[in-house]
Parts: structure tokens; sequence; C-alpha cells
């Protein structure tokens, strides 16, 4: 049994798989405190309510996923409760899965193909120190070599943020040629116009990363359950 703050069917906005008609189900609870956090009712008990929340099953769980082709596990940060989902991922057939994380937690599910991973480690500007665990991202690295995990940075101070991105990639020493396909670089922000957007491309073309658009925000701004 899970806790969610919610779930709904819509498109992925974002990442990798981007258009992409999914469910999402959003846990309750994170283990860092982003300052733009736009999530933040899913851990922030000064500004939402855990009363929101709801008891998910596994039943449950087993219907939904009939209902896209894809399942978003999202939060707050999923693989809190990784032992859950590696159990009710290995008790259903079909479906596809990603997971979208902190980058904190180790992956699960490794032989499985059908799971996903985007990893947004959190750079020092989202005010963690410390949240970028180079071990944890490492044991990633077979993963996003076989297209399964990606890298995806949410950008909110483009200067800082920039020279900290590189520093983690050199440090990861991820292939040349494949940081332009698993790599994405994604603009902060809750308006539908993304002002931080055209800097983001800016450092994409200057380094080969991808860009990431964040498409629910464009239509629906910063609503929730869209
Ligand atoms: S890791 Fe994600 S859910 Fe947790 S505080 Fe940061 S942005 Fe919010």
């Amino acid at each position: 049994m899970l806790r969610l703050v919610e779930k709904f069917l819509s498109i992925q906005g974002e990442g990798p798989f981007a258009g992409v008609v999914s469910n999402f189900l959003r846990v309750w609870g994170c283990n860092l405190k982003c300052v733009w956090c736009d999530s933040f009712y899913t851990w922030d008990v000064k500004r939402s309510s855990f009363s929101e929340t709801f008891v998910y099953t596994f039943e449950e769980f087993r219907e939904d996923i009939k209902k896209a082709p894809l399942t978003v596990i999202t939060g707050g940060e999923p693989l809190l409760y990784s032992r859950i989902w590696e159990k009710w991922i290995r008790e259903v057939e079909g479906g596809k899965f990603q997971f979208e994380t902190n980058g904190t937690f180790p992956p699960i599910l490794k032989d499985d193909d059908r799971v996903f991973f985007v990893l947004s480690p959190k750079l020092k500007s989202s005010g963690n120190e410390g949240a970028i665990k180079l071990d944890v991202l490492r044991e990633f690295v077979p993963l996003i070599l076989k297209g399964r995990a990606f890298l995806k940075f949410v950008v909110s101070d483009p200067k800082r943020d920039e020279a900290e991105i590189l520093e983690v990639l050199e440090k990861l020493d991820l292939p040349r040629d494949i940081i332009p396909f698993s790599v994405f670089l994604m603009p902060e922000g809750t308006t539908r116009e993304l002002p931080l957007a055209e800097e983001v491309v800016k450092i994409c073309i200057k380094h080969n990363f991808r860009y990431s658009d964040r498409i629910h925000i464009r239509i629906w701004g910063n609503r929730r359950g869209v």
C-alpha cells in the first residue's frame, strides 16, 4: 500500500517521453526541499495538507496501468518506496514505467526493460547542498548507455547551473556521443512564458545538450492534476 497525492491521465510534458499519453502517479514525501519545487504539496506540510493524500493499493495500480501506454511514477520522490514499486511492477504484465527521480536513490528493476528513469539531480541553485550523489548517479550509467535512463537538469540560475552541470558530467565521464540524446536541460518556471527557455536553449546549443520544454506548463500553467 502506498500514499499518493494525486493520480491522473494526461500527456507527459517533459523529458524523453514528452507527448506520450501517460498515467501519472504522484507519491507523498520527498527527501529534498527545492526552493522552486512545483510539487511542494507532496512534502511541505506548511503549505499543504496531509489530508489531501490517499491510500493507493496494488489492485488499483494493476487496473490503472492498463489505461495508458506509459505510467509515470513521480512525486515527491518515488524511490523512497523502492521496495513496493519493485514488488508491484514485477507482479504485473505489460506496461511501461517511467520513474521521475532526484537521483539520490539507486536504480531498481535493472533487469526489466519496461522500466525507465529520468534522473533530475538537484543543483546548488535548488537550495539543497550535497544533493548530487555521484556514487548513486554512477549506478545509473549502464542504464543511460542502454537508453533506459536519462539525466534532466532543471536550470533556474543559468550561469551558475551551467558550470555545475559541466562539472557533474565530467565526473560521471559519460561517452561524448551519448550526451546529446541522454542529457536534458529544462528551464525552471511555472508560467506559460517559461522566461528562462531561450537562455537554456543557448546553453544546449553550446554544449550539445538536449532541450526539454514543459508542455504541460505551456498549456495549463501551474494547474494541478493535468
Ligand atoms: S526533489 Fe523534486 S519533489 Fe523533491 S523538493 Fe525537489 S523538485 Fe520537489
